[in-house]
């Protein structure tokens, strides 16, 4: 078994508790989540009820308060079983919800937590738009001020949980730059586009948003007004820190499924696991994995210290996501013709991997953003690396 990483006590039986829910709740459906596209609302409220959807929001306020540790365990574990389900929990954790919490006002805060955290409410982070992705700043969706508050029209595209969301983190240009508003799905003027038919993540509904003059008042605005920026930054930093995990659970379901069939299948009256060439094969996958877990917990650890880290947070999806894909690529060639069919699981943890190296980010951009970061501590000092001064 691959070593667990030292956690304290609290944090091992968190792990053990998700885990008994993932083997009970999530794994029997997790064909039928993919197969049928099927998002299970049941479940995910359920997991309101077990305290994992609000797993980093203090208890007054309806969460269990155990931190971002407690949220990457939670998406590792659902990772495993179901990786759209895991990229579903963390829109609604981490994307919306712990956002609203960190930026909220008071009011905000008595009025949406409890729901968010319970499951009686399902959140959206609403960013990227039609004619803006990686450059989301390019947005075009607007707020203007009107008499005491604002009028908010535009459109958001893939957006996951938006086919079922309660409410919504939206990002608007204003005067002041970017603001963040929320805005519910019962608002007037707010409509939902077309579920998008996807290659993996299936069940994990995405979707688009338009907003016909929705006129919301100043107390939906969240956070200061003219910080959008900074909201916007930090809350990207950290959904690349905790979305990494999705993919570190999915490598490791993808690496157990290959160990297990390479003891298993015989070729040639050897078993698969003594060839070299597999060796070869489940010694680079261990690696990627470990390494990449490695290195995720070392994100978020940078993230809670500091929450504009962005060199770790992108290193760490970077590597998580083509570690994951690389794992299941691998995994279905240890499996043969066999990995290829459906039946085989790795085929469906291959499809999911892909979305890694797009949501939260390109792997471009990714790379572009720790490049960017590498040439500027370097100018500030160029043994910034041996001087431990990115810790
Ligand atoms: C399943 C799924 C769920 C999602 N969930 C959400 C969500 O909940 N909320 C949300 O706001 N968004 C969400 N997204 C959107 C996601 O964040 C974007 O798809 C992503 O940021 C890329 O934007 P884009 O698709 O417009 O691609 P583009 O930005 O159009 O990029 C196209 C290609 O050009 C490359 N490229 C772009 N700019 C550069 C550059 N400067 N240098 C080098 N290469 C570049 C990209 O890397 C990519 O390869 C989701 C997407 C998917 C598929």
């Amino acid at each position: 078994m691959m070593q667990e990483k030292p956690e304290g006590e609290t944090f091992r039986i968190l792990r053990q508790s998700v885990r008994e829910f993932v083997r009970k709740e999530v794994l029997p459906l997790a064909v039928k989540i993919d197969q049928d596209d099927y998002f299970p609302v049941d479940v995910f409220r359920k997991m309101g009820a077990m305290g994992y959807l609000g797993v980093t929001i203090p208890p007054e306020y309806g969460g269990s308060g155990l931190g971002y540790l407690a949220q990457a365990i939670v998406e590792e574990e659902l990772g495993y079983a179901s990786a759209s389900l895991a990229l579903s929990y963390g829109a609604h954790s981490n994307l919306c919800l712990d956002n609203l919490f960190r930026n909220g006002s008071e009011k905000m805060r008595k009025e949406f937590v409890p729901r968010l955290c319970s499951g009686e409410w399902i959140g959206s982070l609403c960013l990227t738009e039609p004619g803006s992705g990686s450059d989301a700043l390019a947005m075009k969706t607007t707020a203007t001020r009107n008499g005491g508050g604002f009028v908010i029209s535009g459109s958001k595209t893939l957006i996951t949980n938006a086919p079922y969301a309660d409410l919504l983190l939206v990002y608007a240009k204003t005067d002041a730059g970017f603001t963040p508003f929320v805005l519910l799905g019962t608002d007037k003027g707010v409509t939902r586009g077309k579920k998008f038919d996807k290659m993996g993540m299936r069940g994990s509904p995405t979707g688009e948003l338009f907003f016909d003059a929705v006129s919301v008042g100043q107390d939906r605005i969240v956070g200061s007004y003219a910080e959008g920026r900074d909201v916007i930054l930090s809350g990207l930093n950290s959904e690349r820190v905790i979305l990494s995990f999705i993919f570190i659970g999915l490598a490791r379901r993808a690496m157990e499924l290959a160990i297990r069939y390479s003891t298993e299948r015989k070729q040639s009256g050897k078993e698969i696991s003594e060839f070299q060439l597999i060796q070869e094969k489940l010694a680079y996958m261990y690696t990627r994995y470990e390494t990449s877990r490695l290195l995720a917990y070392e994100a978020l650890e940078a993230m809670e210290r500091d929450r504009m880290d962005v060199i770790h947070s992108a290193a760490a999806i970077l590597h998580a996501a083509e570690s994951a894909e690389y794992v299941a690529r691998e995994a279905i060639q240890i499996m043969g013709g066999i990995g290829y069919i459906k039946d085989s699981e790795v085929e469906r943890l291959l499809r999911d991997a892909i979305l890694g190296q797009i949501g939260a980010g390109t792997t471009e951009i990714r790379k572009r953003l720790i490049a960017k970061e590498l040439v500027k501590l370097y100018r500030k000092d160029n043994n910034f690396l041996g001087e431990d001064e990115m810790r």
